[in-house]
């Protein structure tokens, strides 16, 4: 089923230290009206729809938007969300009333002092973990992202542990892109790919153990033995984006591979060389292509 994102616009209410659309913000939102014609353009090819920002929950539109998704005819309709304002039990209510059918609410640490040091915002662990009970009080369907940085990434069963907890019926490791902050904050934010792995999977094991989806985004295959099934980029649905921004695109797969993330000349060695899209193409830039070794004889 190929799906749209839409980008709604870029302000937000967190002010995440890695965000990778931190250049944008001065952009602000988009209106209503050019949102509209985007949603009513892509329907002819999409069934179904994510609304990302920014953060699209705190605009004023917020469920005119996801009404006139669904007036429109898309059969999903996810949020990509910081989750904050689906502390409000009425606020989730509403949205699902409104039509959505998934949320994909972001959560980047174990513990209030790791998620709010991240997002740079006092009291957004406490909102974001009671935005989940209630969606999942409600029998909405929950798939959460956490971006893995330095200051998270040996935390990362801590966090697997706190989503099984929360009865998340998916989860998501993704790691960070280096773009916006995160590469402006290049040092301090990305950890070394191969330091970062183990916890990956220690993570994604817990939430196996469990019987929940996870998936882990922007890990090549040579980081990710004995988890290959879990590398994300094989089950993302075909995707166009929609946004006014250079980000737009009719595929978002073939972005994401042409311009996106990058290989190696050892990558003709590999036998994943025609599935593995390698890593974001920022990581090697500055720390090189050392750790990436071809796997199994060709
Ligand atoms: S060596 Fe290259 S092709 Fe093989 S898994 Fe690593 S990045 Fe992918």
């Amino acid at each position: 089923m190929k799906r749209v994102d839409i980008k709604t616009g870029f302000l937000c209410n967190n002010n995440c230290l890695f965000c990778v659309q931190a250049d944008n913000k001065l952009k602000g939102n988009r209106s209503f009206e050019d949102i509209k014609e985007d949603l009513i353009g892509s329907k002819e090819r999409c069934e179904g729809v994510v609304f990302t920002g920014g953060e699209v929950t705190i605009r004023k539109d917020f469920f005119d938007l996801v009404k006139l998704a669904k007036e429109l005819g898309y059969k999903t309709i996810q949020i990509q969300t910081n989750g904050r304002m689906f502390a409000s039990l009425d606020f989730c209510k509403k949205t699902i009333a409104a039509g959505a059918t998934e949320f994909s609410p972001a959560l980047h640490g174990y513990c209030k002092e790791q998620h709010d040091y991240l997002t740079r915002s006092p009291g957004s662990f406490n909102q974001t973990v009671k935005g989940i009970k209630n969606l999942k009080s409600l029998g909405a369907y929950v798939l959460t992202n956490t971006v893995v940085v330095r200051s998270n990434y040996t935390n990362l069963p801590q966090i697997a542990r706190l989503l099984v907890k929360l009865n998340a019926d998916q989860f998501q490791f993704a790691f960070v892109h280096p773009m916006g902050n995160a590469w402006k904050n290049f040092n301090n934010i990305v950890p070394r790919i191969s330091l970062a792995a183990p916890y990956m999977h220690k993570g994604l094991q817990i939430g196996i153990d469990a019987g929940k989806r996870v998936m882990a985004e922007a890990m090549p295959y040579c980081l990710m033995h004995g988890y290959e099934d879990y590398v994300a980029e094989i089950v993302i649905p075909e995707t166009e984006i929609r946004g006014k921004t250079s980000q737009n695109t009719d595929s978002f797969d073939k972005q994401r591979k042409e311009q996106g993330k990058a290989k190696f000349p050892q990558c003709k060695k590999c036998k994943y060389d025609n599935i593995c899209e390698g890593p974001w193409r920022e990581y090697p830039e500055k720390l090189g292509p050392a750790e990436f070794h071809p796997i199994g004889d060709m």
